[in-house]
């Protein structure tokens, strides 16, 4: 499966340049270009797939084990003190490239990375209403 207007599709393939700093036969891992910080990279799937909405099982399960390798390797080579792990799911969420991939961002004590939100409160007629849907 592949789009043929999906740049994603294109650098995994490795038909358009990009530092690719893994590949194996299901994904390429590559430096983001626009980085929130040091070393900020990309695991893409071969494959097309929109989000993870609609990923296939197998490669979902590879796609982690992946991000632990290479999270624990590159930790080393950038001297970075933590990593986040983001994955974005349609506009809303700020998906911006319409073809699943996971950000890999190391974390630098004091950098300006802005990751996170406003913590609110659990309300009840929330977690009613969730846990009764969810039956
Ligand atoms: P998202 O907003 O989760 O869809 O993330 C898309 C990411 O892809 C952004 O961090 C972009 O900087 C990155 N990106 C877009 N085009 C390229 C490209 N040609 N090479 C490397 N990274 C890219
Ligand atoms: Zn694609």
């Amino acid at each position: 499966m592949r789009d043929d207007n999906c740049i994603f599709c294109k650098i995994a393939a490795g038909e358009i340049p990009s530092a690719a700093l893994y590949e194996d036969e299901d994904f390429r891992v590559i430096l983001d270009l626009s980085p929130a910080s040091k070393g900020h990279a990309l695991i893409i799937p071969k494959e097309h797939y929109r989000n993870l909405f609609d990923l296939e099982d197998g490669l979902a399960a590879k796609a982690l084990v992946l991000a632990k390798k290479m999270t624990i390797k590159l930790k080393d080579v950038l001297e970075c003190d933590g990593y986040n792990i983001v994955q974005n799911n349609e506009e809303a969420a700020g998906q911006t490239v319409f073809h699943f991939h996971m950000h890999m961002i190391p974390r630098y004590k004091g950098d300006k990375v802005g990751l996170g939100w406003h913590m609110g409160k659990l309300e009840e007629k929330d977690k009613e209403e969730i846990l009764n849907k969810l039956k």
